[in-house]
């Protein structure tokens, strides 16, 4: 009775949720943010994730693209086709946090994203539409044929020069053999080297 009469007369802590709202303290971790335009596409954050909440996906640029670079000056080499956040999994260890080399991704002070439905919780960051993947992909997918049968066609050629080469080892190697074993022969009896 004590405790409750103390209270009553006391001030009131009691907040008119969601008229009011408790200002979260700094460093406080509510939800993960990634600003896509500094992301280089490095994995670091998804590698350090205990619970495999971060699932990218990236295409390497093709080399008529220039992607740029992040605001931190980090060039930028790959699309990122996918990166998404399943905030339903996060156990906000903020462990992605710290590994990112452009301090794209962090946490924000915004908790009220509670829903029925765990799929929306899933965060979608790679601001590509449907059709700008297929496209990157098809071009990767290109650029990576013809590079493969560049290679192939430069092995090619360097087997070809190699094999020739030895060819013509063997050949001069032969023709030593063959003026040596001239010089060895006896000279015809009866007749007298000059
Ligand atoms: S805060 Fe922890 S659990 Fe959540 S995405 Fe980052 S590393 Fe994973
Ligand atoms: S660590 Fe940072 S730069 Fe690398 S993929 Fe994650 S958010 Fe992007």
């Amino acid at each position: 009775m004590g405790v409750t009469i103390r209270h009553f007369f006391g001030p009131s802590v009691t907040l008119q949720y969601p008229k009011e709202r408790m200002e979260l303290p700094k460093g406080a971790r509510a939800k993960l943010y990634v600003n896509i335009d500094d992301c280089i596409g490095c994995n670091l954050c998804a590698r350090a994730c205990p619970v495999n909440c971060i699932d990218i996906e990236t295409v390497k640029a093709t080399d008529d693209v220039d992607l740029g670079k992040t605001s931190t000056g980090n060039p930028k080499r790959f699309w990122l086709t996918r990166f998404n956040i399943d905030m339903a999994k996060c156990m906000y260890c903020d462990m992605c946090v710290h590994p990112c080399p452009t301090n794209c991704i962090y946490m924000v002070p915004e908790y009220e994203y509670s829903d029925v439905d765990r799929s929306n919780l899933v965060f979608h960051f790679s601001n590509l539409t449907p059709d700008m993947v297929a496209e990157v992909k098809e071009k990767a997918e290109e650029e990576a044929e013809q590079k493969k049968r560049e290679r192939e066609e430069m092995k090619r050629k360097k087997a070809e020069a190699r094999k020739k080469k030895e060819e013509e080892k063997k050949k001069q190697a032969s023709t030593k053999k063959n003026d040596k074993s001239d010089d060895d022969k006896p000279s015809t009896p009866g007749k007298k080297d000059s």
